[in-house]
């Protein structure tokens, strides 16, 4: 079984592989599958900042193109006073793909934080509201005006 410090030490060395030449904040990311399996990722950003991608979320493509079908750890890394915290973004990612794990947060100098995806993302956006929308055929129907026209239906009917 890895330890958690392997994970770390996996998480640090993928931190110094991280592509940020315009904030120089590197980040290092690395998790373990259900069968035992590390994978690593590191931020990569671009000159089209909106483009830039979390270590975190790296990682976890990364696992889920190699075939990872569950993720019961992963670790971020960065040199920060506090443990560093995954985004908003990460954490969406996170619940859909590696809802049950727990996510270490670290330091550089040693520090460790450990919180569930649960904690880190309490009342998350899931599948499950998917499963209450309407059907997809009635979504995708022609919306009909007062007069029966195909159009945007008046305003007091949405
Ligand atoms: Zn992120």
């Amino acid at each position: 079984m890895t330890s958690v410090e392997a994970v770390v030490r996996a998480a640090l060395a993928a931190r110094d592989r991280a592509y940020a030449p315009y904030s120089g904040f590197r980040v290092g990311a690395a998790l373990v599958t259900g069968n035992g399996a590390v994978f690593t990722g590191a931020n990569v950003e671009n000159a089209s900042f909106g483009l830039t991608v979390c270590a975190e979320r790296v990682a976890l493509w990364t696992a889920i193109v190699a075939g990872a079908t569950s993720i019961r750890l992963l670790v971020v890394i960065a040199d920060t006073h506090d443990p560093v915290s995954p985004c908003g973004a990460c954490r969406q990612v996170l619940m859909e793909l590696a809802p049950d794990a727990d996510v270490v947060m670290a330091t550089v100098s040693g520090r460790r934080e450990l919180l569930t995806v649960r904690e880190l993302l309490p009342r998350a956006f899931t599948t499950g509201a998917l499963a209450e929308a309407p059907s997809r055929e009635a979504a995708l129907r022609p919306r009909r005006s007062p007069s029966g026209e195909p159009g945007l239906p008046a305003p007091d009917q949405t």
